[in-house]
């Protein structure tokens, strides 16, 4: 048909590069109409400039000076993000998972790349490819190690499948070093990559 003719011609004229992809698209969807560029351009500030791991960092930091805050972001995390203004897109079910001494948690997307970005912000290259989407599941310690960690053999290591329902945010341990600091200090104490469960603080 010559609908199908014209929709495949279209299709090969597609520049490889994603950066050009999206751009033929958004140019695509300004001009039918359907997206406004000022919109999508306050989107890409947002995530670039406002939204990102100092977020999270600031829930982790308050989690390890406040055990009430700490129980509440554990057992109502939406209902606090929500109180606290961090709720919304890419982050519709945001659940905390706490590493202990017995057990470390490591997030990852097999399918794709979800992501809690209301807290941690868009997610890092290495967290997008294949190589970290499939070894993450398969082979959690071999992948810490070339992170730089080095978990205990007694440390069990539990691996979350983030979905678009479900995005997972690590509660690192706080390193001894850090304990009698406030939490404008502890911020800095927690990078994204412990947030991943990638890193530890
Ligand atoms: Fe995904």
């Amino acid at each position: 048909m010559p609908h199908d003719h014209h929709d495949d011609h279209a299709h090969s004229l597609l520049p490889p590069e994603p950066a050009l992809r999206v751009k033929a698209l958004e140019t695509l969807l300004v001009r039918k109409g359907l997206v406004d560029p000022a919109a999508v351009d306050a989107i890409i500030d947002q995530y670039e400039h406002h939204i990102g791991p100092h977020i999270g960092a600031s829930l982790i930091a308050r989690a390890w000076n406040d055990p009430e805050f700490k129980k509440q972001l554990v057992n109502n995390t939406d209902g606090i993000l929500a109180e606290m203004g961090f709720g919304g897109r890419q982050g519709e079910h945001i659940v905390v998972v706490e590493n202990t001494p017995a057990c470390h948690n490591l997030v990852v997307c097999t399918l794709c790349s979800c992501y809690p970005w209301p807290v941690l912000g868009v997610p890092p290259a290495w967290y997008k490819s294949d190589a970290y989407r499939s070894r993450a599941v398969s082979e959690p310690r071999e992948v810490l190690s070339e992170f730089g960690i080095i978990i205990p053999q007694d440390q069990k290591i539990r691996v979350w499948d983030s979905t678009a329902e479900i995005r997972y945010l690590v509660l690192p341990m706080q390193p001894k070093a850090s304990f009698g600091l406030d939490q404008a200090d502890l911020v800095g104490w927690v990078s994204r990559n412990s947030m991943i469960g990638a890193g530890l603080p």
